[in-house]
């Protein structure tokens, strides 16, 4: 069993704000030490299955987060960016699942803990093929384009209701219940641990009954940035349509390339802001 791991921090046990998401704010050793607390109890749950491959990609900020001596010892660490596939660097056709701990909801969701889509300050929307998405779709895209069906989402309560409306086959954990977008009702570090190991062992068991979350080709990225100038500046790549003041689209007929032109143009739009 290969299994493949994407960990972002808003969606962790007990997180709501940034200042432990941050490495300038004074929580962060708080908020990182809570991440690692949540992907070694999905790793836990995994290896009480059977012997497993298990590769973890840090998919927040400057992905850099995880201390490499806190992980599992028994987990590869993907860290640093920029990197191809970023927050799913390190998926591949070779792996059977896919899981994604601490993830949050996409921007503007009504009680969504800190919730954006991949770049906050430049990006209003996201559509995929006339999809509204966020990072789990993105990403279950990624897993699906090599075949790999994503498994597992643990966020808070709005992200498992975005997981579970890709596919209700999707096995979730809601760690927290957003009262604003800033704060939520937490269960306990230890108590949510113990659901995210054992919806992975389910998550685990039930691999072979979940199909993989694939966009079919042609593939287009409709991205609305914040203002003029993102879209300006992004537009600047010669895959990339102009569509109004503020929205660009790519369309290729492979979904990693489109999806790395999406990087690129989040690049571009984030050097003039
Ligand atoms: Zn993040």
């Amino acid at each position: 069993m290969k299994v493949f791991i994407s960990v972002d921090i808003e969606g962790i046990s007990g997180i709501v704000d940034n200042t432990m998401t941050s490495r300038t704010q004074g929580d962060y050793e708080k908020g990182r030490a809570l991440m690692v607390g949540d992907v070694n109890a999905a790793i836990e749950g995994i290896l009480s299955v059977g012997p497993a491959e298990i590769t973890v990609s840090d998919a927040h900020g400057g992905m850099n987060n995880i201390n490499p001596e806190a992980l599992h010892s028994d987990a590869i660490l993907v860290r640093g960016r920029p990197k191809p596939q970023s927050q799913m660097a390190g998926v591949d056709k070779t792996f059977d699942a896919a899981m994604f701990i601490g993830y949050h909801s996409m921007k503007g969701t009504h009680l969504g803990i800190l919730s954006h889509t991949y770049s906050g300050g430049n990006i209003e929307s996201l559509h995929i093929n006339d999809l509204e998405v966020g990072e789990t779709a993105m990403n279950a895209g990624i897993a699906g384009y090599y075949g790999v069906p994503l498994v597992l989402v643990a966020g808070d309560l709005a992200v498992t209701k975005e997981a579970k409306a890709l596919n209700p086959e999707i096995h979730t954990v809601a760690t927290k219940e957003a009262i604003s977008r800033v704060a939520a009702k937490c269960l306990h570090p230890q108590k949510s641990r113990g659901l995210i190991k054992a919806e992975a062992i389910r998550a685990i068991e039930d691999t072979e009954n979940i199909k993989p979350f694939v966009f079919p080709p042609p593939v287009t990225y409709r991205i609305r940035f914040t203002d003029a100038k993102r879209a300006d500046a992004a537009s600047f790549m010669p895959s990339a349509k102009r569509l109004d003041g503020k929205t660009i689209i790519i369309t290729q007929n492979d979904y990693i390339k489109a999806y790395h032109g999406f990087l690129a143009a989040v690049m571009c739009a984030t050097s003039v802001s």
